[in-house]
């Protein structure tokens, strides 16, 4: 019985470092399947769950640019990371039950289907969760980026941000313990306060596609169908 979504559709963020755990690089299996369960437990809401996977736990192009290697190579060597990560995810989920397709911005086809719109909106109506891979496939840009674009045009009711903190603070909460949580901020609020919800790019698409963004912890089990539900801590952004 699905139960309690308070949207339709969902664009979840899994950043690449939710998937090594404690370890300092790559996959942590136990890990995976935890977020995999977490990722059913969203699907049983009812909402139709699409996720935009990073790449930050393999290889961030930013950071091994340089020294002869140019931004480009190394941001299409972080985008292939992010394949990695959605292959590992599906097969976790589609052992925890559910179906599950990945597609990839950059085609790759021996391995899993080519991004399409189409596609991506087919697989989600018949309860697929979709794994999104290659972020926009363009270098130069991020996942976070990928996610809000994504979202966008596949209709999505909102971006589910899931980090390592338990929404957006007045500040950084590690080294301000006056830091307090936003249960609510709009866009404008989170520009003119200098709040850093996602990159600029990524906030400022989501800011002209009017999309909000729950930002939320993933470290709790359930957090992701809580957000879903509209409970659990978070900061939602929204016009
Ligand atoms: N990347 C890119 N274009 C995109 C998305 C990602 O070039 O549209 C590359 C970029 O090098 C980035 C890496 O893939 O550093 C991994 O993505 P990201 O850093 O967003 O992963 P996360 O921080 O979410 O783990």
């Amino acid at each position: 019985e699905p139960h309690g979504a308070i949207y339709g559709r969902v664009l979840v963020k899994v950043s690449g470092e939710a998937l090594m755990g404690n370890e300092a690089f790559g996959l942590h299996w136990p890990t995976i399947e935890n977020i995999a369960q977490d990722l059913v437990e969203a699907r049983a809401t009812g909402a139709e769950i699409a996720v935009v996977v990073g790449g930050g736990n393999i290889l961030r192009g930013a950071s091994v640019a340089g020294q002869g290697l140019d931004r480009a190579t190394a941001d299409h060597m972080g985008m292939l990371a992010t394949v990695m990560n959605a292959l590992a995810l599906e097969k976790a989920v589609e052992k925890a039950g559910v179906p599950a397709r990945t597609l990839s911005a950059i085609p790759m086809p021996t391995i899993c289907e080519p991004y399409a719109r189409q596609t991506a909106s087919r697989h989600l109506g018949r309860g697929r969760i979709v794994l999104l891979a290659g972020g926009t496939g363009n270098p130069y840009f991020t996942t976070d980026t990928g996610a809000v674009l994504r979202a966008a045009e596949l209709e999505c009711d909102a971006v589910m941000k899931a980090t390592n903190v338990d929404g957006v603070y007045t500040a950084d909460p590690k080294r301000d313990p006056s830091a307090r949580r936003y249960e609510r901020l709009t866009h404008d609020e989170a520009l003119a306060k200098d709040l850093k919800v996602m990159d600029a790019a990524a906030f400022a698409l989501a800011r002209e596609a009017k999309l909000p963004i729950v930002v939320f912890s993933i470290r709790e089990p359930g957090a992701i169908a809580a957000a879903i539900r509209g409970e659990g801590r978070a900061t939602t952004v929204a016009p």
